[in-house]
């Protein structure tokens, strides 16, 4: 059998796999099956960019010449319905059957569902897929009030594109605070500030117990007994990776496809990627894990040795309401030995540190000024001698800008 490696879902990782495929090998026929009707897009623009044209090609991941030059099939609108690791066959929904030398997994992830009463109702929406966002924009209309569930990175993104789209909005979360994964309880608080001032209302310590309606939303019930009413209902709750083809096939799944450093599952020939595998008991759910993940499949599905994953530091940049803010590296401070918080250059920041190196790091500030931070995280940058408590966050970050390579 001629070599043919299959790839299926169509997200960032499949074609970061495909590239790391073809880099590695020139003549092998290389597939990839995607659901969706589209070319793999960016799909974190969906909350960033809401009210943008999603439908341009400069939302793409790569322009359709792209996949032609480099020799690789895309079928969308193309989902696969069964695969056969014994036989390293796949199958799609229109019965036809392809075969393999090597597959890798790459459906990612759904949202995880809102399962209370009324979550059926029309215009109850959640954002995975460009379908949805069309659906969202072409149901609302002006002046409709939003209840948007969930105070994280998406759910916070999804507001400010509603508020700046003229749409009264409404933010619960159950945490007792905003972006809790990424901030500091200083930071979540002037976040709260921050969106309140701009007129965008946040109800924290809130869990929805219920949606109101007869055929569409009309208010959200939370538990303390209040009633928001709204015609709309965003959440965003979370991610289940989309392990259902792989059921039947006796590859080891927990929440999502288990693999091992080098990307592959337990089929033999079998990696998985992205949103859908999971890792040392963690499926990390991030776009930058996700190219990673898809460079380091596609690479040991073509290459002679194989290569190690290694996590990305992950980076969150947060751009709405007026401000900037990053996240780096691990924020929780449970986890970490200490940290140094105050202004820099007027500037709210707070460093982590673990093993007198630094873990983490967050501040009030842009992409450029998270560069540093970023490579300090990544690198390890010892904190010998700057250790002391007496330092100040402006001398320990002078220190660690002189010792980065
Ligand atoms: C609105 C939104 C905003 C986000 N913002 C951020 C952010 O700011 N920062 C960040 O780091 N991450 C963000 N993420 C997460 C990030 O987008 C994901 O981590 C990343 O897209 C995962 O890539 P993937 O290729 O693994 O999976 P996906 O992007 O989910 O792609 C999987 C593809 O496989 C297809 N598929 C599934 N099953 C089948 C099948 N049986 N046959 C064929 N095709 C199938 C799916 O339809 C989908 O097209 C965001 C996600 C969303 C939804």
């Amino acid at each position: 059998m001629n070599k043919h490696y299959v790839i299926v879902g169509s997200g960032v990782a499949a074609v970061h796999a495909a590239k790391a495929i073809r880099d590695q090998d020139a003549e092998s026929e290389i597939t990839i099956f995607g659901e969706e009707n589209h070319l793999p897009y960016n799909r974190i623009k969906l909350t960033k960019g809401l009210f943008s044209d999603l439908h341009s090609e400069k939302v793409l991941i790569k322009k359709e010449k792209w996949y032609r030059d480099n020799r690789i099939t895309l079928h969308t609108s193309s989902r696969v319905a069964a695969i056969h690791p014994e036989r390293l066959e796949i199958e799609t929904a229109d019965g036809k059957v392809t075969a393999y030398h090597k597959l890798l997994l790459c459906m990612g992830a759904r949202n995880r569902a809102l399962t209370v009463d009324g979550a059926s109702l029309n215009n109850v929406h959640t954002i995975r897929g460009l379908g949805d966002a069309d659906r969202l924009k072409a149901e609302l209309t002006a002046g409709q009030r939003v209840v948007v569930i969930g105070g994280g990175v998406q759910g916070l993104e999804t507001a400010w594109a509603l508020h700046e789209g003229g749409y009264p909005v409404t933010v619960v979360e159950a945490a007792p605070r905003l972006m809790a994964r990424q901030l500091d309880e200083t930071s979540s608080e002037q976040l709260h500030l921050v969106l309140e001032q701009s007129g965008v209302q946040v109800k924290l310590h809130a869990g929805v117990t219920a949606i109101t309606g007869e055929e569409s939303v009309s208010g959200v019930v939370l538990d303390n007994g209040a009633e928001i009413s709204c015609e709309h209902v965003v959440y965003s709750i979370g991610i289940i990776p989309n392990t259902d083809l792989v059921k039947e096939t006796g590859i080891l799944t927990r929440s999502g496809v288990l693999v091992n450093q080098h990307l592959e599952t337990s089929a033999p020939h079998v990696y998985a990627a992205g949103d859908l595998a999971e890792l040392d008991g963690r499926v990390e759910g991030l776009w930058g894990g996700a190219i990673e993940q898809g460079k380091v499949a596609g690479t040991n599905m073509a290459a002679a040795e194989p290569a190690d994953y290694r996590r990305p530091v992950p980076v969150t940049l947060f751009n709405a309401f007026g401000i900037s803010l990053f996240s780096i590296g691990n924020t929780d401070e449970r986890e970490c030995d200490r940290s140094v918080a105050g202004e820099l250059d007027g500037v709210y920041t707070r460093i982590y540190i673990k093993d007198n190196r630094m873990a983490g790091a967050l501040a009030w500030d842009g992409a450029a000024a998270s560069l540093l931070y970023k490579s300090a995280v990544e690198q390890g940058v010892s904190l010998e001698g700057l250790d002391s408590e007496s330092f100040g966050l402006e001398e320990i970050m002078a220190g660690v800008a002189a010792r980065i390579q």
